[in-house]
């Protein structure tokens, strides 16, 4: 929900993760996040890509050799989140000024200095629409696609959270800045206008 940022969505699998359903909670309630602030701690994990992504990716990295310079040789790699296998963007080390205790110090490799994803950043400075080549994953963060295809909300507490797994991880997206509920903090329909319309627009796609 940060318009230059990562929105780095990473457990699970980028295109439908396995929760409850949504009916009935209260809505969540979220701010814009700041990645001076966040240091687009939500890339921390880097992200699962779905179907397509991967031969996207490469094809847009080789296209771009100066862009991505920064990238290690194997961006993508293979990936396993308790049980969930998939492939996803590779992690670097990088050490937060502040995180949650069960997150790592590492940082998706498409991340730059700054924190913004560089494959936004291409696609902005190219002038094609910015999520063009980001993962699914990314751009709906902290939103989801649930196993019957329909858009999730946003968790508001941990119990809801997808990737709370118990007291060792506790939770994905309600620890991060973008992702926590706040009272003082705007509806998630509205804070995630954006996502929200790409998503429909998507999952109405035949
Ligand atoms: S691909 Fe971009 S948005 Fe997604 S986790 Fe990596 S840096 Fe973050």
């Amino acid at each position: 929900m940060k318009d230059e940022g990562n929105h780095g969505r990473v457990k699970g699998k980028a295109n439908g993760r396995a929760t409850g359903g949504t009916s009935g909670r209260k809505h969540a309630k979220l701010h814009y996040c700041d990645i001076a602030q966040c240091e687009g701690i939500c890339c921390s994990d880097g992200a699962f890509l779905a179907a397509g992504e991967e031969a996207m990716i490469h094809r847009v990295v080789r296209a771009n050799p100066a862009h991505f310079a920064y990238l290690p040789k194997d961006y993508i790699v293979d990936g396993d989140w308790e049980g969930n296998t998939g492939r996803k963007t590779a992690v670097v080390s990088y050490k937060y000024r502040e995180r949650p205790a069960h997150f790592a110090d590492t940082r998706c490799c498409f991340a730059e200095a700054d924190g913004k994803c560089g494959l936004q950043t291409l696609a902005v400075k190219e002038g094609v629409h910015k999520w063009k080549w980001k993962p699914k994953g990314c751009w709906l963060f902290p939103l989801g696609i649930g196993e019957d295809g329909k858009l999730e909300a946003p968790p508001r507490t941990r119990r809801e959270d997808p990737n709370n797994i118990g007291k060792h991880y506790p939770g994905f997206s309600v620890f991060t800045p973008c992702g926590k509920h706040s009272d003082k903090g705007k509806v998630w329909w509205i804070a995630l206008k954006e996502e929200r319309a790409e998503a429909l627009k998507y999952l109405a796609e035949p």
